[in-house]
């Protein structure tokens, strides 16, 4: 569908997208202000909770609703089993263009072995009404992998703050629909030139950067470079890069047993190539016992194993991982100092 079209919808008017959106899905989320300055995504309950215009959120979205961090797969009774597939209608507001560009990444992930049909049965019910930034912070990096902070592809509505008033692109027909029923009149020439230059604008303050050119090569070549030592002293092994990453898809599986030992539930949970555990093998083997080997699992996967396990790179540059590391580990620099630019 083309994008050269556009509405606008006055701020002022923004509660009527809201209230739109709990009629039509089952659960709506948005960005709340969840601590003095801290933002992250929540089930929204009122128009007035949501919080458009703030840099990327603490934790990814659409990662959290499509594969929650807790699931269960299905219930089972001696030998049988009922699977419930989650298919509620859920609109998420406000998502950032690097989150949108996450949850394709996500998309190859989850269809690598097949279809994921839990996975599947979220992602296709998701109403998508993204934002276009208007402010980045010193830890964005979404240029270098042309994932913001202009979205082009993946969402239903497109937000993009010109003002008094948004700029409302059509990305499907369910978006199609709700500008309909929202009765919102066309953009004019002006307010997309507007746009364009709100985004140069963001554009011109992201300052962190990473070339990509030949960069997976770097990575391969960095095996036995001597920053993976460093960073296994600093690093705490605590995982939280992981959970914060967009990109991140690992889980484990296990079996929660009722007291009579016959019936239970099967459920998954968000896994990390940063635990202990998580490479343990029988008989107390395990391939990356030490922090180092962890933390070059993990910078080499964004950087160098995606490319050859999905073509692409793992990383959208949303720079969480960045901002929540407690040890201050930044993988831009790290990529840097091996040798990248
Ligand atoms: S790199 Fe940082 S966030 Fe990730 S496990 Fe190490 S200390 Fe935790
Ligand atoms: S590796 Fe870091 S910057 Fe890249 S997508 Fe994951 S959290 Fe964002």
């Amino acid at each position: 569908m083309s994008n050269a079209e556009g509405f606008i919808l006055e701020k002022e008017s923004f509660p009527n997208l809201i209230s739109l959106l709990m009629k039509e899905a089952d659960e709506v989320y948005g960005p709340k202000e969840v601590n003095a300055g801290v933002y992250d995504f929540r089930k929204i309950n009122k128009p007035e909770e949501v919080r458009l215009g703030e840099v990327t959120t603490v934790t990814p979205p659409l990662k959290k609703v499509v594969r929650p961090p807790f699931e269960v797969l299905f219930k089972f009774k001696g030998e049988e089993i009922e699977v419930d597939y989650d298919s509620k209608i859920r609109a998420i507001v406000g998502v950032h263009p690097c989150d949108v560009n996450g949850l394709k990444l996500l998309d190859k992930a989850y269809s690598n072995a097949g279809k994921d049909p839990y996975y599947f049965s979220r992602r296709s019910n998701l109403i998508i009404v993204a934002e276009n930034c208007t402010r980045a912070d010193d830890n964005c990096f979404c240029t270098s992998f042309d994932t913001g902070p202009e979205l082009r592809e993946g969402y239903d509505l497109l937000m993009t703050d010109i003002g008094n008033r948004y700029l409302v692109e059509v990305g499907s027909v369910n978006g199609e629909k709700l500008v309909t029923k929202l009765n919102l009149p066309h953009a004019k020439d002006e307010d997309l030139k507007e746009k364009n230059t709100r985004i140069n604008l963001v554009k011109g303050t992201i300052r962190k950067k990473l070339n990509t050119v030949n960069l997976k090569r770097t990575m391969e070549g960095s095996l036995y470079h001597p920053i993976w030592k460093e960073l296994g002293e600093k690093c705490l092994s605590c995982g939280i890069c992981s959970v914060v990453c967009p990109t991140c898809f690992c889980f484990e599986m296990d079996d929660k047993l009722n007291l009579d030992q016959k019936s239970g539930v099967r459920y998954r949970t968000w896994d990390s190539c940063m635990f202990f555990e998580y490479s343990e093998v029988a008989l107390g083997g395990n391939f990356r016992r030490a922090r180092s080997a962890r933390i070059r699992q993990f910078i080499n996967h964004k950087l160098n194993y995606w490319v050859d396990q999905f073509g692409t790179f793992g990383c959208v540059g949303c720079g969480r991982c960045i901002r929540q590391c407690p040890a201050n580990i930044d993988i831009v620099e790290v990529a840097r100092r091996i040798g990248g630019s």
